[in-house]
């Protein structure tokens, strides 16, 4: 470990020995994967921390998302963005469904819910967006659209993990959402992810896909993959559960720290959240537009210091090598603007007070 580097983010970790503890059943039980007593045990857990029906674990968020796209039947259009993680595109590609990228807003970087109706087709399916940093999308907008056409909504909560709008859990706007526990993330169970849903009838597939389409009675009801959580895994979850609330908090604080030194500052904007939401402070982006050096100056300042933010996410989706010769990112222009200046900062439970400070002088100076 690099003492003196400071990296974008640093995964959340139990106590050793307590981890040591959840996973001694193990050596008893000899059984490290196929949905074991763990896995049940952190099933229950989040559909409680959650308040949700429905969930089922994954291996990770990605896979979560493609069979959950698998399971509803979605085809033709899905409408998404372009600002966001890979996956969230690859989901939709690996489907056979064809992306179709909608604008985001200025404010929070979340869809611009003014622009999605435009791009409905007779093909259109599906509304895929994404509760980017945490920030919640404008739910309600989304579901009277998705009510007057008749599609089905899937967020990408990979970011959103414990978010609540007005006491109601990110996990129960749309049909389904699909969070990741990957070891980046708020919440981790080192490699993982959930996907959460409405209609129950939906249990089925959603269990048989990640387990190559095997039944409770052994018959193969379906072409499933593999994708299945391993004890291992639900165990780091069942550890990191418990300090949820806590590494929040610190978070918070962090956060705190940041705004009270970058606030009021020409040029440095923070996304904009409502007073409804209980934020899970997953990541603290920086909007750089006029301000005195551009974001990649501040990017390039900090590196030199051992400080390693991220351009995230940059470039858009549309830009990849596998995606641009298909999109062009013009029609997405606010994506696009807020690509080119967005950076997001050093950000995690165990960072200390004392180097927020660092990183604040070093974009100030
Ligand atoms: C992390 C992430 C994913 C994928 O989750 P994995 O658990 O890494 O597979 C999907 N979408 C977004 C926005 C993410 O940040």
């Amino acid at each position: 470990m690099n003492k003196n580097k400071i990296l974008v983010t640093q995964s959340s970790l139990p106590n050793f020995n307590e981890y040591c503890e959840e996973i001694r059943e193990i050596w008893d039980t000899h059984i490290l994967t196929n949905m074991g007593a763990k896995h049940q045990k952190l099933e229950k857990e989040l559909l409680k921390f959650l308040s949700v029906s429905n969930i089922t674990l994954f291996t990770n968020g990605h896979l979560a998302l493609e069979y959950i796209i698998e399971a509803m039947n979605l085809s033709g259009e899905i409408i998404t963005t372009p600002f966001t993680f890979a996956s969230t595109t690859h989901a939709i590609i690996r489907n056979g469904i064809t992306p179709v990228f909608c604008d985001i807003n200025s404010y929070d970087f979340t869809i611009d819910v003014k622009k999605i109706e435009n791009l409905i087709t007779e093909k259109t399916t599906a509304i895929l967006p994404v509760h980017v940093y945490g920030n919640l999308c404008d739910v309600e907008k989304i579901a009277s659209i998705a009510k007057k056409y008749n599609l089905k909504v899937i967020y990408d909560a990979a970011h959103a993990f414990g978010v609540e709008k007005k006491g109601v859990g990110v996990g129960n706007f749309g049909d389904a959402s699909m969070f990741s526990f990957h070891a980046t993330k708020v919440f981790n169970t080192i490699e993982g992810g959930a996907v959460v849903y409405k209609d129950d009838t939906l249990t089925e597939k959603m269990k048989a896909f990640k387990n190559f389409g095997i039944m409770d009675n052994g018959e193969i009801r379906y072409a499933g993959g593999n994708a299945k959580m391993n004890e291992f895994q639900a165990a780091m979850g069942l550890c990191n559960l418990k300090h949820l609330e806590t590494e929040i908090l610190k978070r918070k604080k962090i956060v705190e720290r940041y705004k009270e030194r970058l606030k009021d500052i020409e040029g440095i904007r923070f996304s904009k959240i409502s007073e409804e939401i209980k934020s899970n402070y997953a990541y603290f982006p920086i909007l750089l537009d006029g301000y005195k050096y551009t974001r990649d100056e501040i990017f390039e300042k900090l590196s030199k210091q051992n400080i390693f933010t991220r351009k995230y996410f940059y470039p858009l989706i549309s830009d990849f090598e596998c995606y641009r010769d298909n999109y062009d990112s013009r029609k997405t222009p606010i994506a696009k603007f807020v690509a080119d200046r967005i950076l997001t900062l050093p950000l995690y439970a165990s960072l200390e007070l004392d180097i927020v400070d660092r990183i604040c002088d070093i974009i100030l100076l």
